[in-house]
């Protein structure tokens, strides 16, 4: 039976083949339309690549694509991954940004392999950016590469002991600040927010916590991902707690990059979900916003 709230939920951070995700930009609208979601966000890595492609299908079945992007950007001791919603994919701005990031992770890609094979890994650049398919190539094309040859037995194997950050293959890409990230957003007439952020790696109810997101506030932060399929419950209703007091918008997103392959599709963890009025919020904020 169909349950007529869902067409009422949004899901606001998912991956396409054009970064890292297993289904096409239109596959995943329709997956969204099978959801019974009525509104989902393309926030592929570093991209805007599945954007046209996304909205074309959502007119066409009806549902509302937000064009997004999820950058990486420079940040210690953990991640830091800034969304921007509502981009103009064309935008001057923005193509720029995109195209110096993509030199980057190029490059970062190549010296990935030269690790790898100094570790005594019999891997090739060309089998990664086969594994990739046409789309943007990442570590989780080099860990399905590495499982496949027996290098590894699964995904948390290759990132623990040879992708993720500290580990010996592990080569920096990121050259691009918080504010530059979110100057680049406003600019190409989008709104930024924080993705999960309970990978940065700091303690969420410290001092060092509320005085970086103060500061990504002051940068031209809007919002903050507390729900999403990385945080417990405890520490998405301690995101929303912060972000309410410092008068910041409370949003969630699945992070979906393919069934079977991490969160489902429009599952923020915890059964919690995004509705329509989450979103409204954001496009109010988006109109009063000034670059
Ligand atoms: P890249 O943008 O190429 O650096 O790859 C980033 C992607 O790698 C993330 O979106 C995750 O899907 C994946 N990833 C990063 N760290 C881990 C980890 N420790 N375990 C599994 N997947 C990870
Ligand atoms: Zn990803
Ligand atoms: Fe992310
Ligand atoms: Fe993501």
């Amino acid at each position: 039976m169909t349950t007529l709230w869902n067409e009422f939920y949004c899901d606001l951070h998912t991956h396409t083949t054009c970064s890292d995700g297993v289904l096409k930009p239109a596959e995943l609208v329709q997956a969204a339309k099978n959801q019974k979601l009525r509104c989902v966000a393309i926030t592929d890595h570093d991209t805007v690549a599945g954007v046209k492609e996304a909205k074309q299908a959502g007119e066409q079945i009806g549902v509302e694509v937000i064009p997004g992007i999820e950058i990486s950007v420079i940040f210690e001791p953990g991640t830091m991954h800034i969304l921007g919603y509502f981009v103009d994919p064309d935008s001057s701005a923005l193509q720029t940004l995109i195209h110096e990031v993509q030199q980057a992770r190029n490059e970062r890609n190549l010296s990935v392999i030269k690790q790898l094979n100094l570790l005594g890994m019999d891997i090739s650049f060309e089998e990664v950016l086969k594994e990739a398919g046409g789309g943007q190539m990442g570590r989780p094309h080099f860990a399905k590469v590495l499982i496949q040859k027996g290098l590894v037995k699964d995904r948390d194997q290759a990132f623990r002991q040879l992708l993720g950050k500290g580990a010996p293959a592990y080569v920096n890409k990121r050259k691009i600040t918080p504010a530059q990230a979110m100057g680049v957003i406003k600019e190409s007439g989008g709104l930024a927010v924080l993705a999960h952020p309970i990978q940065l790696g700091i303690k969420p109810n410290s001092e060092e916590f509320r005085n970086l997101i103060s500061q990504l506030k002051q940068d031209g932060l809007s919002g903050i991902e507390a729900y999403s399929s990385c945080h417990t419950q405890k520490q998405a209703k301690l995101f929303k707690k912060i972000a309410i007091e410092m008068e910041l918008l409370v949003t969630g997103g699945s992070d979906f990059h393919g069934t079977n392959y991490g969160a489902e599709l429009g599952n923020m963890g915890d059964g919690f979900c995004i509705t329509d009025d989450v979103v409204s919020r954001m496009k109010e904020v988006l109109k009063k916003q000034t670059v």
